[in-house]
């Protein structure tokens, strides 16, 4: 199932276009998106029946973000092997965790503005968490997803790395900053949601493209290790890391400008389409 955010609305979105959750359960889910999470598994069990009488069609430009109001987020940084080459960064013997902090929180289409030269891009695999979780094991944690989605952990690497230790969170948490959508995809929806190609072209050139396969915590992997030390509540949002491919690694390094465009892509999920302006 694809669910999300149109106009603000949760929505379900199917082969015939847009169904309105609060309509079509007559009121019996809320029309917020962000109070689904709490009632996932009540909620996905009707969503299986819900009939497409009310499915009307939508625009890209309507979709918001799948958990706008999450309790928490979490990112991890260096998570694919190519992207730790190019950056010329050891190895984390543990998760490298930092925020994205929810004012960044925007969806999937539509223009970003650009308040400094540095800002760079970074695909990745997003996951929305779907029932509350402490010390979860690593065969058990795909239960605790509500859903994959696409995230664009958009990163100004002068605040990035200022010292005198770096400060990720700030660095990615611009407004705008934190780009998701067009959707959640339920994990059963994917033949295999562990290995998943997942792109990002701009002005219609690849810069990143890998499969999810190749990063260090897998979903399971990051999920238990993050939760044998946080509480994860539904509707947290967890960004997995970026495969090789970000702009500061090219020489020069090429950041974004007003007037390009990129596209983040995921296999499965399928796409965002932003564009930048200057301030
Ligand atoms: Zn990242």
């Amino acid at each position: 199932m694809r669910i999300g955010n149109l106009s603000g609305r949760l929505t379900i979105f199917t082969e015939a276009g847009a169904v309105d959750v609060e309509r079509a359960s007559d009121g019996h889910f809320a029309a917020n998106p962000e109070s689904i999470y709490p009632r996932w598994a009540e909620f996905t069990q009707w969503a299986r029946t819900c009939p497409d009488d009310y499915a009307v069609d939508f625009l890209p430009a309507e979709l918001g973000p799948p958990s706008p109001k999450p309790a928490q987020i979490f990112a991890i940084g260096a998570n694919y092997r190519d992207h730790i080459a190019e950056g010329g960064i050891e190895t984390p013997e543990y998760p490298m965790v930092f925020t994205k902090f929810v004012s960044s929180v925007t969806g999937p289409a539509g223009a970003i503005t650009l308040t400094t030269a540095t800002v760079d891009w970074e695909a990745e695999l997003v996951v929305i968490i779907g029932k509350e979780g402490h010390k979860v094991a690593v065969e058990n944690a795909w239960d605790y997803v509500a859903g994959l989605t696409i995230g664009q952990d958009l990163s100004d690497r002068v605040i990035q790395l200022r010292g005198p230790i770096p400060q990720l969170s700030l660095g990615k948490s611009l407004p705008n900053f934190s780009p998701t959508g067009p959707w959640l995809v339920t994990p059963d929806e994917f033949a295999d949601p562990d290995n998943l190609e997942i792109s990002c072209a701009l002005n219609g050139d690849t810069k990143q493209k890998a499969r999810t396969a190749d990063m260090i915590y897998s979903v399971p992997a990051f999920i238990s290790e993050l939760s044998a030390i946080v509480m994860l509540y539904p509707g947290d949002v967890l960004w997995t890391g970026t495969p090789a491919g970000v702009g500061i690694a090219e020489k020069p390094p090429r950041y974004l400008r007003a007037g390009d465009e990129l596209v983040t892509v995921i296999d499965g999920i399928g796409e965002m389409r932003h564009n930048f302006l200057q301030a």
